[in-house]
């Protein structure tokens, strides 16, 4: 029977792919990559065009988790409000985070252009309040962002002018962010592999990393070859407790939805959202949607904490469409995929090092924009420059509480109550 998770709009719309061979036998690298979703597709390239001789181990295909089969949403910053990041971090390093993070929005881009990745981009964001509370804390968003980045990075959008942006009703007002948007995922971790391999980096695919041996040296071992390196880079997001227990405790993975509709006329697809940019609204469970290239409506929504997916995943998103879309009633769903998202206590990115093993993972949703600019720091650092690597580690995380066991039912809990206090 087929995997219901695997339904993925972007696997039949990406082209013919032919994946690299497996490891065999044993090498040596500056850099061994374990991972090949955009931290370690990013890294690789970045690595590699450093002058670093770097080795890549996808234990799939490139793109097989999170980085292909998500909504594509380009949403620039944290999943925190700035004031928040501030005040866990302070005036100063919650400054520097802050700007770090905006800046990956201009490295995608760059990384674009430069290596030539078709992959269906779009400009514009825009952020819906789904309580009016929410719209409050936006003003602030904006007010922060035009202090630091100059007036128009983030527009407030008056409830009475989302019809411009959203054809949805109900919500309290939203923020619009031009240099937001949205792309096709798989497309892009695409573009970065050829962009990898052009600069040198050695890829295997098929080859999962199962087990680490610390030491000056690491050697990284797959069931047929091994991987002698001076660093290790753990770039395997929510499977990142596998290989490293410790790092691994302090993100959760969680299951997510996605449906695209049938192709839809320009007329209903322009009805639908006419600045064609990704939306995304702030329910604690949130809804976020946008249009492909070739006019599907790619929806998602719902809550649904347990590690099972439920059966059938397009009779379980559809209704948060419909309450939305009521005009999509009758309209076809061809595909409807899932995948898992790592997400932190404080849905903060974790990344750090210890000793020559790094890690990053935990982007809690918002991993298509700050992946790169993550790939980029990592070469920094290994370059010389630590320094913005390392404002990450100034960054306090919690573990999840409950050990692997208890982990998932203790979040569960959480999970439900946030929902529930959300409806209220
Ligand atoms: C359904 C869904 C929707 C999302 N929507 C958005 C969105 O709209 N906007 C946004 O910004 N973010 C979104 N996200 C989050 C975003 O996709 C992730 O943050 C991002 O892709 C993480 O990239 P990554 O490279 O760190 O991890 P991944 O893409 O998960 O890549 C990790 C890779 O490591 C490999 N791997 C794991 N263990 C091993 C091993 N032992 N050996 C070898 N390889 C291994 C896996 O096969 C995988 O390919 C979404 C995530 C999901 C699941």
């Amino acid at each position: 029977m087929p995997d219901p998770l695997n339904d993925i709009y972007y696997l039949a719309s990406a082209g013919a792919y032919r994946a690299n061979a497996p490891l065999t036998g044993d090498t040596k690298a500056d850099i061994c990559i374990i991972g090949g979703g955009f931290t370690g597709l990013s890294a690789a390239v970045a690595c590699a065009e450093a002058g670093l001789d770097v080795v890549l181990l996808e234990g799939e295909q490139i793109g097989f988790a999170a980085s292909g089969r998500n909504g594509g949403q380009m949403i620039p910053g944290f999943n925190m409000a700035a004031a928040d990041l501030i005040k866990l971090v302070g005036e100063d390093v919650g400054r520097q985070l802050y700007l770090l993070a905006m800046s990956a929005r201009d490295r995608v881009h760059a990384r674009i252009e430069r290596h030539d990745i078709d992959c269906d981009l779009r400009q514009g964001h825009i952020h819906l309040a789904a309580k009016k509370s929410d719209f409050a804390h936006f003003k602030d968003e904006v007010t922060f962002s035009d202090r630091l980045l100059g007036a128009g990075e983030a527009v407030l959008v008056a409830p009475t002018d989302i019809g411009q942006y959203v054809g949805v009703s109900g919500y309290h007002g939203g923020v619009y962010v031009p240099k937001g948007g949205h792309l096709h995922p798989l497309k892009y971790a695409r573009g970065l592999k050829r962009a990898a391999k052009s600069a040198g980096a050695r890829i295997f695919e098929g080859s999962r990393a199962v087990s680490i041996i610390e030491g000056e040296k690491v050697v990284v071992r797959t069931i047929s070859g091994s991987v002698t390196a001076s660093n290790v880079f753990l770039a395997c997001d929510a499977e990142t407790a596998d290989l490293a227990p410790k790092a691994g405790r302090y993100t959760m993975p969680v299951l997510n939805y996605i449906i695209a509709t049938e192709p839809l006329s320009d007329d209903c697809a322009r009805a639908l959202i006419p600045s064609n940019a990704a939306v995304s609204d702030s329910r604690f469970v949130l809804n976020y949607f946008r249009l492909s290239a070739d006019n599907r409506l790619l929806f998602a929504g719902g809550e649904k904490y347990t590690p099972k997916p439920p059966v059938d995943i397009a009779a379980f998103v559809r209704p948060y469409m419909l309450k939305l879309f009521p005009q999509l009633a009758d309209v076809r769903i061809d595909y409807a995929w899932g995948g898992t998202v790592g997400i932190t206590v404080n849905r903060l990115p974790h990344i750090g090092r210890d000793g020559n093993k790094l890690f990053a993972h935990g982007y809690s949703g918002q991993g298509v924009l700050l992946t790169t600019l993550v790939g980029e720091l990592l070469a920094d650092l290994l370059k010389g420059d630590s320094r913005n690597f390392d404002l990450f580690q100034k960054i306090p995380h919690r573990a999840f509480p409950g050990g692997k066991l208890l982990r998932t039912p203790t979040y569960v809990a959480g999970m439900l109550y946030s929902a529930m206090m959300d409806r209220l």
